[in-house]
């Protein structure tokens, strides 16, 4: 085991223990391949006490006011911040990614913890004019009840928190089923919140076998409320058992973003921040930029230019310093890397970068170009979650926007132009549920981050966040 990576247990009821029978899933570093540490695995007598945890923590936690909840959840921030470099580096060991990145998500989940402390101050309700005299009509919003949260492990904390801050902010306790292959750095979001005074029962951890635990906690009466982070293929399964069950649900599943770079733009910009959006944690990320789109008057320079830069790119593992590209996760993501650019290339696209795995120890993967890629291949349907680039040309708009919404992902999307007409016209017509125009960050605290069509619903950030947490209730009153 390594020192620095601590082994993780369950929390449930406000006591952090191993699952019912002992039983623990190792911890490996995608970086060496070695075992650094173990997660308790939990099973269904634990989850039955964690459900017990949790309805006990809502009865006391929604009765707790927004602004005392708030004041928690920014001394949880703080606490965060102080152990940044302790919860960065157990990230970074379990998750690949560099630790200038590890650290910035850290901060980022404190970021979010601030927003959502000030989200349940404003958690309004409404009066409705009355018809007669001596009537009051209220609308009252109340908290939806124990959430059941799942998230996956690109982004252990980042996933985690936008569902923890929404769920505590609306007065909701919680069971988050954490990612098992990158469990530290998670618990210490919770251990943090723990120490800032959240009560016993309100947050509960866990961790297992994924689909025993949905399957377990979906349907159960006790809970009220999903949110789910993961495949598309996952999350209609889970959508479909939670429908069965009327179950509210927030569903935030995968994406295949289009980054359309027209001849007018600033190209020295856009290669920029593509390169930096499309490599950004090994290109494990729903939003990341995955078919672009290249006016043809610019396209050769652009892909020069782009490959370039991806070339350029420090590779290693995470905690050397300067890294900017650590390893794939975990060994499905090779396979299915090698599998994408295999078929791609036999169908016609033109490999100008990358291709393979780097070195046999470590899951490394070079940052892989396809040029000229036919809509055929795989790769232009299914998303890569990887350090692959598809670029493509295109002549007219018209043409960039049909390949856009070709799919039926629809998360994310970037475009990169001068004109205010062409910024307009993607505006109106593009179908995403987020749009990036000269720039690629979406994922502040405050923008409702969230898909459409088959990359889900419901929201992970603005003022909409909250609401997937709430429920309307109508009080109308006459006087007596
Ligand atoms: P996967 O689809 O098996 O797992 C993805 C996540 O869903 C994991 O966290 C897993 O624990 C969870 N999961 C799987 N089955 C579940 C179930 N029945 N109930 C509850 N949770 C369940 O595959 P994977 O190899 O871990 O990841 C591969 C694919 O998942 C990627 O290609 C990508 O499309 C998607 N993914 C998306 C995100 C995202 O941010 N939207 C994050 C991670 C993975």
């Amino acid at each position: 085991m390594a020192e620095d990576y601590p082994d993780v247990q369950l929390l449930i009821d406000g006591a952090w223990r191993p699952g019912a029978r002992g039983r623990t899933i190792p911890v490996v570093n995608p970086a060496t391949e070695e075992v650094i540490g173990a997660v308790a695995h939990a099973e269904i007598g634990d989850l039955d006490l964690a459900l017990a945890a949790a309805k006990k923590g809502f009865a006391l936690w929604r009765d707790i006011s927004a602004f005392e909840r708030g004041k928690m959840l920014r001394r949880a921030a703080e606490l965060l911040r102080e152990r940044l470099e302790r919860v960065a580096l157990a990230m970074t060991r379990e998750q690949g990614k560099p630790l200038t990145e590890a650290r910035i998500e850290v901060l980022a989940a404190a970021d979010t913890l601030g927003w959502f402390a000030e989200e349940g101050r404003r958690a309004y309700g409404r009066i409705v004019p009355a018809r007669g005299p001596n009537i009051t009509n209220l609308v009252l919003k109340e908290p939806v009840g124990p959430v059941a949260a799942f998230a996956p492990w690109n982004f252990p904390l980042n996933q985690i928190v936008r569902k923890l801050g929404a769920a505590l902010s609306a007065g909701c306790s919680i069971i988050v089923k954490a990612p098992e292959e990158t469990p530290a750095s998670p618990a210490e979001l919770i251990r943090a919140l723990v120490d800032a005074g959240v009560p016993t029962g309100v947050v509960n951890l866990i961790y297992g076998v994924p689909a025993e635990i949905s399957n377990y906690l979906i349907p159960h009466e006790t809970i009220r409320k999903i949110s789910f982070t993961g495949s598309t293929a996952v999350g209609k399964q889970l959508a479909a058992l939670a429908g069965r069950h009327m179950k509210r649900i927030t569903m935030e599943l995968g994406g295949h973003a289009p980054a359309i770079v027209f001849d007018d733009a600033d190209m020295d910009l856009a290669v920029k921040l593509l390169v930096a959006a499309k490599y950004r944690n090994a290109g494990q990320v729903c939003t990341a930029p995955t078919r672009f789109l290249v006016q043809r008057k610019i396209f050769e320079p652009f892909l020069d230019r782009f490959v370039a830069a991806a070339q350029a790119l420090k590779i290693g593992e995470g905690t050397a310093p300067h890294t900017q590209l650590g390893p794939l996760a975990n060994p499905r993501r090779i396979e299915a890397m090698e599998a994408l650019i295999a078929d791609a290339v036999s169908k016609g696209a033109e490999l100008r970068t990358g291709g393979q795995r780097l070195g046999n120890k470590g899951y490394f993967f070079a940052p892989t170009v396809l040029a000229n890629v036919p809509l055929s291949a795989r790769a232009m349907n299914e998303e890569p979650f990887g350090p692959l680039a598809l670029v493509n040309a295109f002549d007219a708009l018209d043409e960039a926007l049909a390949e856009s919404n070709r799919l039926f992902y629809a998360l994310a999307s970037y475009a990169f132009t001068r004109s205010a007409a062409t910024s307009a016209a993607l505006t109106a017509r593009l179908e995403a549920g987020m749009l990036a125009i000269n720039q690629t960050q979406v994922a502040w605290p405050e923008f409702p981050f969230g898909g459409i069509k088959d990359s889900g619903y419901g929201r992970e950030g603005g003022s909409e966040a909250i609401q997937d947490y709430l429920v309307t209730k109508l009080v109308t009153q006459a006087a007596g």
